[in-house]
């Protein structure tokens, strides 16, 4: 089995992950209150999706 003639050194270990990091996914703002909202999903804010109250939130009670 081959094996690392050298070990690789803190910055060039620190330069291949400065790839690795996770990403921010889709959003979109809510049509009610104008929220961040993933899409396809009922805003987390006031509980809307498509116009129609979905969820109940806890603010709203
Ligand atoms: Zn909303």
């Amino acid at each position: 089995m081959a094996v690392p003639f050298r070990r690789t050194s803190k910055t060039k270990k620190r330069m291949r992950r400065t790839h690795l990091k996770k990403e921010v996914g889709a959003l979109t703002t809510c049509s009610k209150c104008g929220a961040s909202i993933r899409p396809h999903r009922a805003c987390t804010k006031c509980g809307n999706y498509k116009g129609n109250e979905v969820i109940k939130t806890k603010e709203e009670k």
